[in-house]
């Protein structure tokens, strides 16, 4: 049996490899390594993907976020609330930007933002929310929406583990994960299900003047060449990313349902097992498993990692220390037990191996081994 890999980008590459190859050369030999025709064709071919109005791409995921934030003109003091069971990039920016992140608690279940709690937290200064479609799965969007609409803020979809998860609205219709909010932000980090060789991420929204400033804002604030509007930033696509996404962006609705088929092979192997929660898909939301995530109920999480990597399966755990508790965030002022579901949660989760390549074999060992250590 190949070794287990969490994630296992060789192998898939190698079935891409001549594509991939052939490409990377040819931007080589145009020598267009900043933008040039590539990172516009990506852009459209995701738009068309999307069906989303405009993609703006930039350097990464977390790039994507703060300049989301640029666009819709928060200013220092301003509130934005967001999960604290998240990636630190979604906190990160908020602070960065001298705004405040305002801790929101997730749903148990699907571990996606808890509009409740959000709508708890509101104040004055609030200007805009981010939910995290986390995992894969998109946060309730109906819910999220109505609520901002109430509140008159603003949504920021942090997309960067859901690129090409749908969404389905009250009304029965479809939407790609990213393209329900004022902004999506996603990442081509080569992990993620869209992931390049390198670092990339994209914006996405439907709302031309909002495309306008995210554009002229990741390109140094640029309304003309050498006219700076605003402050902004340089965060591009790479070109030889560009050409390598392309590519990938053909493959990605197989490469997800490659992950689905490994997620039911999982949910089925663990369906009799009270101590393993198998993802809980909510009605609204299909999920694309960026991560593969149980929630272990009286299980000795150390030792069942330990063991696991014992017998060459590696684990990992999203999110070990939520935002809230994280030392570089003390000033906002949260403490142990301020945000019990989620400070539970991150005690109970373990991710395990999830990617396009996984087999019927290394799958079976994977489960047989987890029921063997939790059967003893
Ligand atoms: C990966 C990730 C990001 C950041 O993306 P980068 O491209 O690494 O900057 C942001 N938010 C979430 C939820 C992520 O998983």
């Amino acid at each position: 049996m190949q070794s287990i890999e969490l994630v296992d980008l060789r192998t898939q590459y190698l079935k891409i490899k001549e594509e991939v190859d052939q490409a990377v050369l040819r931007v080589i030999d145009s020598c267009a390594f900043i933008g040039g025709p590539d990172v516009n064709a990506f852009k459209e071919e995701l738009q068309n993907y999307l069906g989303v109005k405009h993609v703006i791409p930039c350097a990464n995921g977390t790039d994507a976020l703060q300049i989301a934030l640029m666009a819709i003109d928060a200013k220092p003091g301003d509130e934005i609330l967001t999960p604290s069971f998240t990636y630190i990039a979604t906190a990160e920016v908020i602070a960065l930007l001298q705004l405040k992140p305002v801790f929101v608690e997730i749903d148990p279940e699907t571990f996606t933002i808890d509009v409740k709690d959000a709508r708890s937290k509101i104040t004055s200064k609030t200007v805009a929310v981010i939910p995290v479609h986390l995992y894969g799965q998109c946060a309730n969007m109906d819910a999220v929406i109505e609520f901002a609409k109430e509140a008159n803020i603003r949504v920021i979809e942090d997309t960067a583990q859901a690129l090409g998860s749908f969404f389905t609205d009250k009304n029965g219709v479809k939407h790609r994960a990213g393209c329900i909010g004022d902004i999506g932000t996603t990442s081509f980090f080569p992990s993620k299900n869209l992931g390049g060789y390198g670092d990339g991420g994209a914006m996405m929204t439907n709302d031309d003047e909002l495309a306008l400033k995210l554009k002229m804002i990741a390109n140094h604030g640029q309304s003309k060449k050498y006219h700076h509007d605003s402050i902004g930033c340089n965060s591009r696509l790479d070109t030889i990313q560009a050409a390598i996404l392309r590519i990938k962006l053909k493959y990605l609705d197989s490469y997800i349902d490659a992950r689905i088929a490994a997620a039911d092979y999982y949910n089925n192997a663990f369906r009799n097992m009270d101590e393993i929660t198998t993802p809980v898909v909510a009605s609204y939301s299909n999920h694309g498993y960026h991560q593969y995530t149980i929630k272990l109920n009286g299980v000795d999480r150390t030792a069942l990692q330990d063991y696991l990597a014992e017998k060459g399966i590696p684990t990992n755990i999203y999110y070990p220390v939520p935002v809230h508790l994280q030392k570089g965030y003390v000033e906002y002022g949260m403490k142990a037990g301020d945000m019990p579901l989620t400070e539970e949660l991150t005690a109970q989760v373990l991710s395990l191996p999830i990617h396009t390549e996984l087999t019927e074999e290394q799958l079976a060992y994977i489960t047989e081994n987890i029921i063997g250590f939790i059967r003893g």
